[in-house]
């Protein structure tokens, strides 16, 4: 866990990064670690669509991003569908954006034909 010191053992989750490793460093004694610092690509869409399945069959598939299920950021307090920041963001600020929003319909379609073009939009984001 990046929030856990590998040195002193404290956790922070306020760790000063050095872009330049890129590095995490431990604001209580100084120690600072590598990580992999990876573009933040995020499949979104209505429950039931099918975006843990893909992420599922993304793992492995693409090197150039970790693929991680949304549902482990998801508290009850977020549980508002009005109050969702995303949702608002989106709105606001999706045609505007870089990477480019890519609009999927998957019905009828494949799991794994949906997952190599979600592969695909993963590796068009990140050459540009
Ligand atoms: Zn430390």
């Amino acid at each position: 866990m990046i929030n856990v010191c590998f040195n002193c053992g404290q956790y922070h989750a306020d760790k000063i990064i050095d872009p330049e490793g890129p590095y995490a460093i431990c604001p209580a004694c100084g120690y600072k670690h590598a990580f992999r610092q990876l573009p933040l690509l995020m499949l979104a869409g209505a429950s039931g669509v099918g975006k843990s399945t893909v992420g599922w069959h993304l793992a492995g598939r693409v090197k150039e991003a970790i693929v991680l299920d949304a549902d482990i950021l998801w508290r009850p307090e977020f549980n508002k569908p009005e109050d969702i920041r995303i949702n608002r963001w989106l709105q606001e600020s999706g045609g505007e954006i870089e990477p480019r929003i890519a609009l999927l319909n998957t019905t009828g379609v494949a799991v794994e034909q949906t997952a190599r073009q979600v592969a695909l939009w993963i590796s068009e984001c990140i050459k540009d």
